[in-house]
C-alpha cells in the first residue's frame, strides 16, 4: 500500500534534523514558528538540486540529502552564520521508502552535526528535484559579505579546491584513477564538507567572504567585483590534493581547482594588517586555508605563473594555446 503523505512526514521528515529549544512549532502544523537570537541578525539562503542537473542520475540517495543540505549550509558559512534551521522542498517520482530511508539518512548526519533543525517543508510529485532552505544567525551587522574586499587584501581559500570537479567525472565513467585518490575524490563530489565553523571564526578577520560553488576563479573574481576591485590569483600557490595530482596530473589538477566548481570551499580576503592575527589564532594547517593572491585595483580575475606572465583560463579552462 502507497504511503500517505502524513505517514510519509512522520515517518521519513519529522525527525530528519534535530531538536532546538528555539522551534517554538516544527514540522505539522500550516508553518513553523521560530525564536531568533536577540542581537542577531537572520541569514537566510536556499538552492534546488535537479535530477541530471546537479547531480547524476542514479547518485546515492544519501549524497543527494547531503549535498542539498550541505550547499546551503556552505552559504551561511561564507556569510559567517551559524545555522539554526531548515526547510526541506523535496519533489519525486514516487514515494520509495528505501530511497527516502537513505535520503534523510544523509540530510539527517549533516543536520546533527551543525545542530540543524527540519522545520518544515513540501512533498510533491515530479522530476526529482530538492530545495532546501537554510535559516541562521549572526551577531547584528556582523555578517562577511562579498563586498568588503579592498585592494591590497590578501587573499585565501580554504581547503584543495578541484577534487569534487574530479570527483564528479569518476562518479560519471569520464575519468579513471586508481582505486585509493578515486575513491577520496568521488567522497569529495558526494558528501562535500561545508566550512561552516571556519566561516564563523572568520567573521573577526576577513573583509569579504564567498563560497566556491562556480570554479575559485570565477568565484575569486565575484568577490572582487562585488568589492569593486580585481583579483590575482598565483598558479604555483594554488592547494592541490595530491589525490587530484595522482589521477590526473600537475597541470590539470591547478586547472580543476580554477575551474572545477561544487568544491563548497571558501574563498576570503583579509587585510594585509589582519594576516598575522588570522594565522596566528586559526593556524592554516589546523584549519586547512591557503593564501593564493591578493586584491588589485585593475578589475577582472587573472592567474599568474611564477614569471608573472598571464595564463590564460578564460573558456573551460587553461588554454594552452592561449596568451
Ligand atoms: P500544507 O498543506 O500546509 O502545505 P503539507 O501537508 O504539505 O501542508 O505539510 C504538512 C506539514 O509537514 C507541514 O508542517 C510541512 O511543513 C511539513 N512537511 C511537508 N513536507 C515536508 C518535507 N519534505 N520535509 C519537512 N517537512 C515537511
Ligand atoms: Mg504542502
Amino acid at each position: 500500500m502507497p504511503l500517505s503523505e502524513f505517514d510519509l512526514i512522520d515517518r521519513f521528515f519529522r525527525h530528519a534534523g534535530v531538536r532546538r529549544q528555539d522551534v517554538r512549532l516544527g514540522i505539522g502544523d500550516d508553518a513553523a514558528i521560530l525564536e531568533s537570537p536577540a542581537g542577531s541578525d537572520l541569514v537566510a539562503a536556499i538552492d534546488t538540486l535537479v535530477e541530471g542537473v546537479h547531480f547524476p542520475v542514479g547518485c546515492p540517495a544519501a549524497s543527494i540529502g547531503h549535498r542539498a543540505l550541505a550547499v546551503n549550509l556552505s552559504d551561511l558559512a561564507a556569510m559567517g552564520a551559524r545555522p539554526a534551521w531548515a526547510l526541506l522542498a523535496l519533489t519525486m517520482r514516487v514515494a520509495d521508502e528505501a530511497w527516502l530511508e537513505e535520503f534523510t539518512a544523509g540530510f539527517a548526519a549533516l543536520a546533527r552535526t551543525h545542530q540543524v533543525a527540519l522545520v518544515g517543508g513540501d512533498t510533491t510529485s515530479g522530476t526529482l528535484c530538492v530545495s532546501v532552505q537554510v535559516l541562521g544567525h549572526v551577531p547584528r551587522s556582523s555578517a562577511m559579505l562579498r563586498s568588503g574586499g579592498k585592494p591590497g587584501d590578501v587573499l585565501f581559500v580554504s581547503g584543495t579546491p578541484g577534487d569534487s570537479a574530479a570527483g564528479l567525472q569518476l562518479e560519471q565513467g569520464k575519468l579513471q584513477g586508481s582505486a585509493e585518490p578515486a575513491a577520496y575524490l568521488r567522497e569529495r563530489f558526494l558528501y562535500p564538507i561545508p566550512r561552516v565553523a571556519l566561516g564563523e571564526r572568520l567573521r573577526q578577520f576577513a573583509a569579504a567572504c564567498i563560497d566556491v560553488s562556480d570554479g575559485l576563479l570565477a568565484d575569486a573574481g565575484k568577490l572582487a567585483q562585488a568589492s569593486g576591485c580585481g583579483a590575482q590569483i598565483d598558479y604555483a600557490n594554488l592547494p592541490v590534493s595530491k589525490e587530484l595530482v595522482d589521477v590526473v596530473g600537475d597541470a590539470r589538477a591547478r586547472e580543476l581547482a580554477l575551474t572545477g566548481g561544487e568544491d563548497f570551499e571558501l574563498c576570503f580576503s583579509v587585510r594585509p594588517q589582519n594576516v598575522g592575527r588570522l594565522r596566528q589564532e586559526l593556524p592554516p594547517e589546523q584549519w586547512g586555508y591557503r593564501r593564493i593572491g591578493a586584491l588589485r585595483t585593475e578589475p577582472g580575475a587573472t592567474v599568474h605563473a611564477a614569471d608573472a606572465t598571464v595564463m590564460d583560463f578564460s573558456h573551460s579552462g587553461w588554454d594552452h594555446f592561449g596568451r
